[in-house]
């Protein structure tokens, strides 16, 4: 076990789960025919819509739901007519669900040995934050109770899910909120585990692991963004915080760690505190006569001014609780998820903000000691006291040590933000524009028949056959596809050379060929038309943009005839060579050759061969 700090993390009551969302790379998307290949490319066209929270079949409005729609946002959708239809703007019933992505979750559910469900039930669940046209995104359970190996121990895989990918946010400001509607529609499979992760480094390995085994089906797609993490994590004196959409696996121990920091550190302030009770009030009247630039243009707008007392907190406001990030922007967040840009406060610079009397006007309404510490927000009127009562109810918890339960975003610097409050329960209803799919017996049997080789078990297989550091490079690679379905017909070694070393080569010169025609390519070689040192020269040529080029370097390719005139040429002029060294001259005479015709080795030799043997008897 490997750990860089020093918690003991079954002592803190450590509990950790992950959920993986990977976008598969499959003909079409779940529920229409368009491609999923997205390019980075101008939208076609736009259109908005306006989303409500409605109850769900039990009666209660889902919290997170009601918050996002009580902000009144305009939503526009971004349009791509190469990857969007009208099922994508919710215009057109969803289509039958895409076969290839279905067995794609199911070979991966029973990689992990999990027990697939007799019938896939389409859901609706409940999405208010726009990004689904329809409200809400199409989801399925495939399979339920698996688990995997890891070097520290197994950890059970709870449920597996078959989804539409959401639409992608392009910009969001209070009032509207843009999104590139191309990526709706993705599949995405869904891997939750338990909660049984033992620490950050664990949770590391098991992501990376699970990122493994999907890679292994062959059917993931790669590259920013098309993996993201949730993942849930709590200490026994905290609570479960649940941190959204993470995208770089390989530091999920630098989030957790940090996270775990913060609880525990917030804890520990709890214990600091003396138990008291923040107050706020409207005190927009001591604000009229301000010199603050910023705030005596939101009362002309108006707005209004609320401030609040942090009892015992002066002095505190700029501890980090986590990393980089201090006690004042856990308390900012709330103002932020509000839609206000930010808190003044007595632990700043106020001389800086032209505040120093109307925050001295404050301290003596508040009676404030010196410990204290007084607040402010500024911000139009119903904004400034939602954002204050939510600063409010979040400061009243550090002097209890309360951690809230809530969904929390991701920083650059791997600490976390507030978003938003836990999804409800109530946020799901069937799906009855699409049948459900029964997953037959003789169906189960194929799968468990074709399950594909780990990229572990291949790297394994082929390290000494290729080498190590090749056969590592070639499971690692984008394009572990074409070595799949060549390696059986041509040299492995050549074969992975072409994939990891040629073809990136070719891309770094801007000759990327597309993996169409590599394939095209590859089939030709395999079928001996071209020849191995023919095939850069054939992916350029098709990376240049040529129609068929392995049509256009047959024709380039020296034929029979003047391999076997030029063998004859070399043999006759050094004859007093052969002579002399019989068939020891074959290596000599075959560069000879090789310098006269551009034809490839393994052509060259036989020819030779058989004249030399001739001549020498
Ligand atoms: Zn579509």
């Amino acid at each position: 076990m490997k750990l860089s700090d020093n918690l003991d993390y079954g002592e803190l009551g450590f509990k950790c789960g992950i959920e993986i969302h990977q976008q598969l790379d499959t003909d079409r998307k779940l529920f229409c025919h368009c491609p999923v290949d997205l390019k980075d490319e101008n939208a076609d066209g736009r259109f908005s819509r306006y989303l409500n929270a409605v109850a769900g079949e039990q009666g209660e409005t889902d919290e997170a739901a009601e918050q996002a729609s009580s902000k009144n946002t305009e939503y526009i959708y971004k349009h791509y007519s190469r990857n969007n239809c009208l099922v994508e703007a919710d215009e057109e019933p969803p289509h039958e669900m895409s076969e290839e992505a279905l067995n794609t979750v199911l070979t991966f559910s029973r990689m992990v040995d999990a027990e697939i469900v007799d019938e896939i039930q389409v859901m609706r669940k409940l999405v208010v934050d726009g990004s689904n046209t329809s409200g809400f995104q199409r989801t399925s359970m495939v399979a339920l109770d698996g688990e995997i190996e890891t070097e520290t121990g197994k950890v059970a895989i709870e449920d597996i899910e078959l989804e539409e990918e959401s639409a992608g946010i392009h910009e969001r400001d209070s009032n509207k909120a843009v999104y590139d509607l191309n990526r709706l529609g993705v599949p995405l499979i869904e891997i939750g585990t338990d909660a049984s992760i033992q620490n950050p480094e664990h949770a590391r390995e098991v992501a990376m692991k699970l990122g493994m085994l999907l890679r292994s089906t062959g059917k993931a797609r790669r590259g920013l963004g098309t993996i993201r993490q949730d993942v849930n994590v709590s200490i026994e004196d905290g609570s479960r915080v649940e941190i959204k959409g993470f995208q770089d696996v390989k530091n999920i121990d630098k989030l957790i760690r940090l996270e775990v920091e913060r609880q525990k550190n917030l804890v520990e302030l709890g214990e600091e505190l003396e138990d008291q009770e923040v107050l706020g009030d409207n005190v927009t009247h001591l604000f009229e006569e301000t010199d603050n630039h910023i705030i005596s243009a939101v009362l002309e707008n108006d707005g209004a001014v609320y401030a609040l007392k942090f009892p015992g907190l002066t002095g505190k406001m700029k501890q980090k609780i986590s990393g980089e990030r201090y006690l004042a922007q856990e308390l900012v967040d709330y103002a932020k998820a509000n839609g206000v840009q930010g808190i003044l406060h007595t632990d700043e610079d106020l001389e800086k903000y032209e505040l120093v009397e109307e925050f001295e006007e404050v301290s003596d309404i508040f009676d404030k000691k010196d410990e204290d510490v007084i607040a402010a927000i500024a911000a139009d009127r119903e904004k400034a006291k939602t954002a204050a009562k939510a600063v409010k109810e979040r400061a009243n918890k550090l002097y209890t040590g309360e951690i809230p339960e809530e969904t929390r975003g991701a920083e650059q610097n791997f600490t976390t933000s507030y978003m938003r409050p836990l999804p409800g329960a109530a946020r799901m209803y069937p799906e009855t524009d699409i049948p459900p799919v029964r997953i037959t017996e003789e169906k189960a049997k194929e799968i468990d028949q074709n399950l594909p080789e780990t990229l572990e078990e291949k790297h394994d297989r082929l390290k000494d056959e290729i080498g190590e550091q090749l056969a590592e490079q070639l499971v690692n690679s984008r394009k572990i596809g074409l070595f799949n379905k060549f390696e059986d017909s041509v040299d492995k070694k050549d074969l992975a050379n072409y994939i990891v070393n040629t073809l990136p080569r070719l891309e770094s010169e801007g000759l990327k060929a597309s993996e169409e025609d590599s394939e095209k390519i590859l089939k030709a070689y395999a079928e001996d038309k071209i020849e191995k040192n023919h095939l850069e020269k054939a992916s350029k040529l098709a990376a240049e943009g040529i129609d068929d080029p392995v049509e256009e370097v047959l024709e380039s390719q020296v034929s029979e005839e003047k391999v076997e005139e030029a063998v004859r040429k070399v043999v006759e002029e050094n004859e007093e060579m052969i002579e002399e060294q019989g068939m020891r001259a074959q290596g000599a005479l075959m560069g000879e050759v090789l310098a006269r015709v551009d034809a490839d080795g393994s052509r060259v030799a036989p020819v030779l061969q058989k004249l030399l043997q001739k001549k020498t008897g």
